[in-house]
């Protein structure tokens, strides 16, 4: 169970402290390793208080004087459990544990208190007050970041977000099924170690759902924006509209239209000229979809598939054509049953290609 030869980052990652490369290794590392997810978990059960503490040993009364700041704090939070006495100044250090326990049972009723936020560059602001700490973060605050700013975010238990300099995030969600954020405008890169569909980050054009990845949301001062996706899957959704993107690819929104179609890191700018006007002009020229299968490698497929389930006729026969040429058709699924619309013929065509495993949605 026990994952040894990650012991080291995995504490520097809780801390906050791991850093360049090294971060990056360890979270592709992450996203494939239960066990480092589940020891992960746990190190994040206290990461308020736990992160408060000196890092070299300090005295006991010392260290026992940050602990008791710290749960003062928390308890400023708890305005809703005004019966608990907190009697923690007459607490001999070694008490410390139960103090914990009963803060941790006290805190559970009303949010996750792993939910945190943390400077990591400048003075980031939540509702206006400055973050000079590790903090908590709590449904309805507003994290914001100016030019020179970063910040971090504890996601619950199951991931973490860094807030990149101009940007407005809230928090809106921190039940068990919906740990939800707003991205009202600038950057978040997010890393999520959870089952698919817990975590959701709504944008003005679109809401981003974890399907298991790490991932770049930037939305401008217009509300538009774009998912880049470097682990895993994420799915882009506005009503009834939903764009699956893989690892290795983007995807395009605006406002008032929802996701566009997604394409990979490296498509050609002739595809992605075309695929802009397919998206996002209301009636698109004549030519465009050809003009897309024409530009489309075999690395495309993602682009096309998408394109089968938004478009007709004639179009959807010839994307289906191109697909099937770098991509045959799975054991089952017919041409015909494509061209009708099936959804199942579709889903497992994307399995096939390795586009995603649908079994989630
Ligand atoms: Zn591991």
């Amino acid at each position: 169970m026990n994952c040894h030869r990650w012991l080291d980052a995995r504490a520097a990652y809780a801390d906050g402290t791991l850093a360049g490369a090294a971060r990056a290794d360890f979270e592709t590392h992450l996203v494939g390793c239960a066990a480092c997810r589940a020891d992960l978990a746990g190190l994040r059960a206290l990461p308020d208080l736990t992160r408060a503490l000196p890092r070299a040993v300090a005295p006991a009364r010392d260290l026992w004087a940050g602990i008791a700041s710290q749960l003062e704090a928390q308890r400023a939070d708890l305005a809703d459990s005004p019966a608990i006495d907190w009697p923690w100044r007459r607490f001999a250090p070694w008490a410390l544990a139960a103090g914990i326990v009963v803060l941790s049972s006290v805190a559970a009723r009303r949010a996750d208190p792993a939910w945190s936020v943390a400077p990591l560059q400048g003075v980031p602001e939540v509702d206006r007050a400055a973050v000079v700490a590790p903090a908590g973060f709590r449904p309805g605050q507003w994290l914001a970041t100016d030019a020179s700013s970063r910040a971090r975010i504890a996601v619950g238990r199951i991931g973490e977000a860094e807030l990149g300099p101009g940007s407005r995030v809230r928090l809106r969600g921190v039940s068990g099924r919906n740990h939800r954020l707003e991205l009202a405008r600038g950057s978040l890169r997010a890393v999520i170690w959870a089952p698919p569909r817990l975590f959701f980050v709504d944008t003005p054009a679109a809401t981003a759902v974890d399907l298991g990845c790490a991932y770049t949301l930037e939305v401008d001062d217009r509300g538009d924006g774009e998912l880049a996706v470097t682990l895993g899957y994420v799915a882009l959704a506005e009503g009834d509209r939903e764009s699956l993107v893989p690892a290795g690819a983007r995807c395009r929104m605006r406002r008032g239209h929802g996701p566009g179609t997604p394409f990979a890191d490296d498509a050609p700018a002739a595809l992605r000229a075309a695929l802009a006007e397919f998206d996002f002009v209301a009636v698109p020229p004549n030519g465009t979809v050809g003009r897309i299968l024409a530009a489309a490698r075999p690395a495309d497929a993602v682009t096309l598939w998408h394109l089968l389930g938004r478009t007709a006729g004639a179009e959807r026969a010839a994307v289906c054509d191109a697909l099937a040429r770098t991509h045959p058709l799975p054991p089952g699924s017919t041409r015909d049953g494509i061209l009708a619309g099936d959804i199942e013929p579709r889903r497992a065509w994307a399995e096939s290609i390795g586009l995603g495993n649908f079994s989630s949605r």
